[in-house]
């Protein structure tokens, strides 16, 4: 019988984009959606066996900070004290791409974590159209037709815009928040 040939070095890593988002209660924790997504890559996809043929690729998107806003009361005036806050801002982002990036080099999967600023659903298109990842993975609230109307969800419409396949992780009913927009 024919043997089957080993997996080459040279055979390109499947690249595994996901967008993760902070808490509502705020920075340094995931969201629910998000933690439930990167938890079901770990499960169900990334599995021991063939972590060596993958590479996770983690984004967050950190919109303007109200919370920065009241820090600019303490720092207030000159422009090297907005260079702080600036900093300070980014430092929350940062804070949570390493808890995922620490359970990546716990689990041994290469990964790659960065932060930008701006507008989630249009950030996370762009950047999966510079990485093209092979697969692109987000979080989702699971929100109603009624709650759209208020919140435009990140999910639907990255799913709609992106060229990339995309999986899309509905969080686990029994973790829904009381308020269903809160993640
Ligand atoms: P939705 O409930 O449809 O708004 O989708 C929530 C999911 O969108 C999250 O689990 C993330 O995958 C993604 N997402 C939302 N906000 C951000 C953000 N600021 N940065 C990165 N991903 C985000």
């Amino acid at each position: 019988m024919k043997e089957m040939d080993p997996i080459s070095v040279d055979t390109p890593l499947t690249k595994v984009m996901i967008a993760v988002s902070q808490s509502s209660k705020g920075y340094p924790n995931p969201s629910i959606s998000s933690r439930q997504a990167f938890e079901w890559i770990l499960k169900n996809l990334i599995k021991p066996c063939c972590k060596k043929q993958y590479k996770l690729l983690i984004l967050h998107v950190q919109v303007h900070d109200e919370d920065g806003l009241e820090e600019l009361d303490s720092v207030y005036a000159s422009p090297s004290d907005f260079q702080h806050l600036r900093h300070k801002e980014r430092s929350k982002g940062l804070a949570l791409i390493k808890t995922f990036i620490k359970q990546c080099h716990d689990a041994e999967i290469e990964c790659e974590g960065w932060v930008k600023r701006g507008d989630p659903k249009q950030i996370i298109c762009q950047e999966s159209r510079k990485r093209q990842p092979d697969i692109l993975v987000l979080g989702s609230r699971g929100l109603g037709t009624l709650q759209r109307m208020f919140v435009a969800g990140v999910s639907s419409f990255c799913t709609k815009k992106v060229d990339c396949p995309v999986l899309v992780i509905k969080r686990d009913p029994k973790d829904v928040p009381d308020d269903p927009m809160d993640d």
